[in-house]
């Protein structure tokens, strides 16, 4: 004879079995995914290179301007030190300071901005290095949390192995296929409760017999809708 409740009693073991098993895979994700660390390293070093190709077209910049300085000065000694007096070279001398000024003011402009980029990529760059420091101690605080819960999950999901090894062979071989094709078959759930006449795996409400039939216990009796074992408890 099938003991209803002996399937349903495996039905929920094997509940628990997917659940664990469920976690256990969540967890080991979690303990191979380590790519927001990855993805903030990548970003800090390429904050970091960009800042260094800055700051060197900055020095650049600023030896440009001193040169250009020191031109301006010569130009203007020149020009006021009272050697020149030709005023047809004195004019010739005061279009070349006009020129050098005006690269001056360009340069100082293009400096100007530059400085600027420079202080928002060292901004990006602080903040994303602080973020990487706290992606690293919230990872080094979750991994070993981690590894202990994969251990717990391995340790149950080996009992609920072993407690459902203990449980299949008490019952009748032809019921057991039955519930293990159904298992596969209905989305992991073979036995449905029958609960105020309704099929808890459908929610159709079943014709009175079939109830009685099912409350009887003594064969399977499937729902006309979803084929699944009714259970009365
Ligand atoms: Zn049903």
């Amino acid at each position: 004879m099938v003991s209803i409740k002996q399937l349903y009693d495996l039905q929920e073991l094997d509940w628990e079995l997917s659940t664990s098993e469920n976690s256990l895979v969540e967890v080991r994700a979690k303990l191979a995914d380590d790519s927001a660390l990855v993805s903030t390293k990548k970003r800090l070093e390429q904050l970091e290179s960009q800042l260094a190709e800055r700051l060197s077209t900055r020095s650049q910049r600023e030896s440009t301007i001193q040169q250009l300085g020191e031109k301006q000065k010569a130009i203007e000694g020149r020009l006021y030190g009272g050697a020149v007096t030709n005023p047809r070279e004195l004019s010739a001398i005061e279009e070349e300071r006009v020129f050098i000024q005006g690269q001056v003011g360009e340069e100082e402009d293009n400096l100007l901005e530059l400085m600027v980029e420079i202080e928002d990529l060292q901004t990006a760059h602080d903040q994303t290095r602080e973020q990487l420091v706290q992606l690293e101690t919230k990872r080094s605080a979750e991994y070993p949390e981690l590894l202990k819960a994969e251990e717990k999950l391995a340790t149950e999901l080996d009992e609920l192995h072993q407690a459902r090894a203990d449980m299949t062979p008490q019952i009748p071989p032809v019921a057991l296929s039955v519930y293990e094709t159904l298992l596969k078959s209905r989305g992991g759930q073979a036995v449905a409760k029958v609960e105020r006449s309704m099929c808890q795996g459908c929610r159709i409400t079943l014709p009175t017999v079939e109830v009685q039939r099912a409350k009887a216990a003594q064969e399977i009796i499937q729902c006309n809708s979803c084929h699944r074992i009714l259970y009365v408890a």
